[in-house]
């Protein structure tokens, strides 16, 4: 459900008339160059549109404005080859609505040290051409990500790859639609938001459906599609022999597997992109949507539990970031900690709502009582998530502005065996270490929910909240309490000079 490759992002190359036709014949012949190396780089994940040099203040507006309404441009990037007087860029930017990467590189990457002349230099003008470009957008408070390095290094194109993700990911949640069955998780106050703010924020709408408006769905499942989604968990998944054929528990998986048939009908019907759901909420159900849920968020759906539309917009988000990168993206939540003091761990878990990209082996597919729900007992896949670096995310309300927090942790493998525990889980060491990480995240307000990542670093989400213009914490490595503190406060003055959207 998620195709990168259908996105564009739109080249425009800024010059002016000065130098005459022939340089400027050339700098259209390099800009093309350029753009046709990044659409063959596979770390670029969108089409790259090549766009005529702009040299005057009418074709920058023009095209900026044509930016705005096309359906597939994710955004710009920009490149000076030469100069081009900024002011010239005014009327374009002040229209400019998209995401735009100013990508500060040169044509040629070193210096013909025998033979350059003053045509060599007027032509190759990129390092003071982006200064003067810089200085109108910072003049103008624009947002953008700035980029420096030569264009064929891998380096700098698994970054301009990343931002494109988050461009991506900006793009798709512009009209996104999240279906939340039930609302949220009673007297529970960090799921809690405003959702007009978060539509004018990101751009997404959050709306509420009535149970009995799914059940509709799930009762018009048939027999033979149950059947051969079954099939489907069979090739996919270890079963239990509670849930095989002729198993005790065969039928309450048959019954699980109704539910996911309905839940991705209705989500398809209504073209939505993330949903929540609520354990107090289940009118009209026999079990807690599990291993629908968890199938749903490894085909890209974004998910919230206990009605949180906030995680399940964020990981629809990022997991558009994710698409076609290895490593998982899941909704998450900090459940229990391991308070070795060599090694302090959390171990992250859900009721039953983790996805299975996440997965260190096959998941094992088992129906097993649920303490809380007051339903029948739902099926779920146990696993334990694999090993290796990643982050968790968490975004909040605080009133009068979202706020991001992202803590990059490390992911281990449980010191042993969980046999009894019949979810999927992970356990990781968050940085700089569980007190510090746990303090600052406390202090910062951020959910017990998240979302968690072994596909996406902390920048992803900087550059996200940059595009959106919210709040971004970092707790990692280099964290202090005592500077956190500070961060927390000077943000405050910050922020408090902005009006809510
Ligand atoms: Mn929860």
């Amino acid at each position: 459900m998620i195709d990168l490759k259908k996105m564009q992002v739109w080249f425009v190359t800024g010059s002016q008339h000065l130098y005459g036709d022939d340089a400027l014949r050339q700098v259209e012949e390099n800009s093309k160059k350029i753009v046709a190396a990044l659409n063959e780089a596979e770390e670029i994940p969108v089409e790259v549109v090549h766009k005529p040099t702009l040299t005057s203040p009418d074709s920058i507006r023009q095209l900026m404005t044509e930016a705005n309404t096309d359906e597939n441009c994710i955004g710009i990037i920009s490149w000076m080859h030469t100069f081009s007087p900024a002011r010239m860029w005014i009327g374009g930017l002040n229209v400019l609505r998209k995401p735009h990467l100013h990508f500060h590189t040169q044509f040629v990457r070193e210096i013909p040290w025998a033979d350059i002349d003053m045509d060599f230099m007027n032509l190759n003008q990129s390092a003071h051409g982006g200064r003067e470009f810089g200085f109108i957008n910072t003049r103008m408070r624009k947002n953008r990500k700035v980029i420096v390095g030569y264009w064929q290094d891998k380096e700098v194109l698994e970054e301009v790859g990343a931002w494109l993700r988050v461009a991506a990911a900006w793009h798709d949640s512009q009209g996104a639609k999240i279906a939340r069955f039930g609302d949220n998780m009673r007297q529970v106050a960090v799921t809690e938001g405003d959702k007009v703010a978060a539509q004018i924020t990101f751009g997404y709408e959050v709306n509420g459906y009535g149970l009995g408006d799914l059940v509709e769905y799930i009762d018009a499942v048939t027999a033979s599609q149950i059947a051969s989604l079954i099939e489907e968990y069979e090739a996919a998944y270890t079963l239990t022999d509670a849930v095989k054929a002729g198993g005790a528990k065969r039928a309450a998986l048959e019954e699980a597997a109704k539910i996911e048939l309905g839940m991705r009908s209705f989500l398809k019907e209504g073209g939505f992109k993330g949903f929540t759901t609520n354990f107090e909420n289940l009118t009209g159900l026999r079990q807690l949507p599990g291993l629908a849920v968890q199938r749903l968020m490894k085909d890209g759906y974004g998910f919230g539990a206990e009605g949180d539309w906030k995680t399940a917009a964020l990981l629809r988000a990022m997991k558009v970031m994710n698409s076609g990168l290895p490593g998982g993206t899941t909704f998450m939540e900090d459940y229990v900690y391991n308070l070795d003091p060599a090694r302090s761990t959390v171990l992250g878990a859900h009721m039953l709502e983790v996805c299975e990209t996440i997965a260190g082996e096959q998941p094992v597919l088992d129906i097993q009582p649920l303490a809380i729900g007051d339903r029948e007992d739902p099926a779920r896949l146990i696993f334990t998530g694999k090993p290796g670096p990643g982050i968790v995310a968490t975004l909040v309300d605080l009133g009068n502005r979202f706020r991001m927090i992202v803590n990059k942790i490390e992911a281990v493998e449980p010191p042993a065996d969980l046999p009894k525990l019949p979810v999927a889980r992970v356990l990781w060491e968050p940085q700089p270490d569980l007190k510090t990480s746990a303090t600052a995240w406390i202090l910062a307000g951020g959910a017990h929910h998240s979302v968690y990542s072994q596909a996406l670093t902390e920048s992803f989400v900087e550059d996200f909240c940059e595009i959106a213009g919210v709040e971004y914490l970092l707790i990692d490595e280099n964290t202090t309490i005592s500077e956190f503190k500070k961060e927390l406060r000077l943000n405050e003055i910050y922020y408090s000079t902005m009006p809510r959207l």
